[in-house]
């Protein structure tokens, strides 16, 4: 079958689109999904580049995001047949541990994502959990396959920090870093749908646009204003109750200055480095909680799905590229240029 694989770690020269061998039959509990299409993320720049943990061991098929059709299952699945428009959980868990039996599958201690641990979605077939598949909702005008393939990582990131991490309430003033990628984006808009007053950032005149349209209350370029000082502006000098944030080094500190007192930081990734300073006077004079989080559970997926079963949190996509353009969608992932998600067709 045709793939994006990674030859080798070292970044976007090492993508090639090869014949790869197809999956075989799913077993016990797995699923075969043929892949109409795969989104793109982060992720996927990190993993070419050589992420401390992946383990890509000879050619590796990436991708993390994907919708397709059912194609077969393994004989413990029982309602999910093949021909069912699915789209798929990345995060894969091993159910046993003490923290799946708690239904934490985020915190599995054998947690594994597709694309990164596991052959990925960038490729006719994937085989996966069958538990890890969610049927497509019934929409009007129905999702296309680049909309059902952009929506699982990020919508799923964005809501465990903003609802079950933050517990963000009508309200209350988010401040969310970098609109312009998808965590952001999402979070943004589950913060709306939470009923917080959003202040988003942004380097882009035009995807700050893009967020006023998506419903952000206020609109901040990072690049031209300093965060903090507006934050204080905008709240009275007050702060807000949360920061979401996914940049790392380069709004740390600044995060902490735009926080109120007993304000909540929640944390998913480490763009611009991870090596942070926290003045711990800060932390317990003003009683913060620093919060970290990653992907999300069965529950939250589920509860993601049936929200956008509802005509909400439809996804926003950039581009589509054919898989031979795969090399150039992952550049325009890299230049930071797109307004949403960026999708391979793979139909
Ligand atoms: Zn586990």
């Amino acid at each position: 079958m045709k793939a994006c694989i990674l030859t080798a770690a070292g970044g976007l020269d090492r993508i090639a689109v090869a014949d790869v061998p197809s999956p075989g039959a799913p077993r016990g509990g797995e699923a075969r999904v043929a892949v109409r299409a795969a989104a793109l993320n982060h992720l996927d720049l990190f993993v070419a580049q050589g992420l401390p943990g992946a383990k890509p061991s000879g050619p590796h098929v990436m991708g993390a995001d994907g919708a397709g059709l059912v194609d077969a299952v393994g004989p413990d699945v029982t309602g999910l047949g093949p021909g069912t428009r699915v789209m798929i959980n990345p995060g894969i868990s091993d159910g046993t541990c003490e923290f799946c039996l708690e239904g934490e599958h985020s915190l599995c201690v054998n947690y594994q994502l597709l694309g990164e641990h596991l052959p990925g979605t960038l490729a006719a077939y994937v085989i996966v959990p069958a538990r890890n598949l969610a049927v497509v909702p019934q929409l009007t005008p129905e999702l296309s396959w680049a909309e059902a393939a952009a929506f699982s990582l990020v919508t799923l990131t964005a809501w465990r920090m903003v609802v079950t991490r933050a517990a963000v309430t009508a309200g209350e003033w988010v401040l969310v870093w970098g609109v312009g990628g998808g965590v952001s984006q999402a979070a943004m808009r589950i913060a709306k749908l939470r009923g917080a007053r959003v202040i988003v950032t942004s380097s882009s005149d035009a995807k700050l646009e893009e967020a006023r349209r998506l419903g952000a209350d206020v609109t901040l370029n990072h690049r031209a204003q300093k965060v903090s000082l507006e934050v204080r502006r905008l709240t009275g000098r007050r702060g807000v109750d949360v920061v979401i944030e996914n940049t790392g080094e380069s709004t740390w500190e600044e995060s902490l200055r735009c926080l109120a007192k007993g304000g909540r930081l929640v944390t998913c990734g480490a763009t611009t480095g991870p090596r942070v300073v926290t003045d711990v006077r800060r932390l317990f004079w003003n009683q913060y909680t620093i919060m970290g989080s990653t992907v999300g559970n069965q529950a939250e997926y589920q509860e993601v799905v049936r929200v956008l079963g509802t005509g909400q949190l439809r996804p926003i996509v950039d581009r589509v590229y054919p898989l031979s353009d795969v090399r150039a969608a992952l550049e325009r992932l890299e230049r930071g240029e797109q307004l949403g998600k960026i999708v391979i067709d793979l139909s």
